[in-house]
């Protein structure tokens, strides 16, 4: 793991479609986390919303080139998850949501194998989500955890910076013609990227704890 990304609670939010936890306008989805909050990574990140597919990675600091074109940064958390069909997935949201996490748990105890409901309301800028527990659990001790910084891609400086110049964020140093797109990321069009869904089970899913939920 790289010192990019932090274990814990929130401090300061893909062409990975099928990997992450799609819900729509005014649904909810009952997930069970993989892991406890000590255990959610999280990171700052750089988003460009208006690139089709779009690219995000981690702020990489010094030299970072996101910052080099004044992209801002945004809070984001990866949450690993299972759903009622025993797939896992990887649940990402911002500051707000993570929060509400770290309330769940610190009135339930430990939030691995809890069952929690998301529910998903408005759209772009006003997409906002709420999570209650079920009062569900299941043991997902078996359950392989998401890579979810690999499903970054190279997030090494020289990675980055031929990603951004392959995607037209940066110019092309041999180009004679200097192309710059806007840095500005678009929030709204965000709803309508985040797929997902995914890995298989390791096993045969097991549907006690989902009962009646
Ligand atoms: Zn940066």
């Amino acid at each position: 793991m790289s010192k990019l990304f932090k274990k814990g609670p929130a401090v300061s939010a893909t062409s990975r479609k099928g990997l992450f936890v799609s819900i729509n306008d005014d649904e909810s989805v009952a997930l069970a986390s993989l892991v406890e909050i000590g255990e959610m990574l999280s990171a700052d990140v750089h988003e460009f919303w208006e690139i089709n597919p779009f690219v995000t990675f981690p702020c990489l600091g010094t030299d970072c080139p996101g910052c080099r074109i004044d992209n801002p940064t945004r809070f984001k958390a990866y949450l690993p998850v299972v759903n009622r069909e025993g797939e896992t997935k990887i649940f990402s949201f911002g500051i707000r949501v993570a929060n509400q996490l770290t309330d769940i748990e610190s009135a339930i105890g430990n939030i691995k194998g809890k069952i929690l409901r998301i529910k998903r309301t408005g759209k772009g800028l006003k997409t906002q989500y709420s999570v209650v527990p079920t009062g569900g659990n299941i043991d997902v001790g078996d359950y392989e955890i998401p890579d979810i910084e690999g499903s970054f891609g190279d997030i090494s400086l020289e990675g980055v910076t031929k990603l951004m110049i392959d995607r037209g964020l940066l110019p092309d140093p041999e180009d004679e013609v200097v192309k710059i797109l806007p840095a500005k990321a678009d929030p709204a069009t965000k709803a309508e990227e985040e797929e997902v869904t995914v890995a298989k089970p390791r096993r045969s899913k097991k549907a006690d704890g989902w009962e009646g939920i």
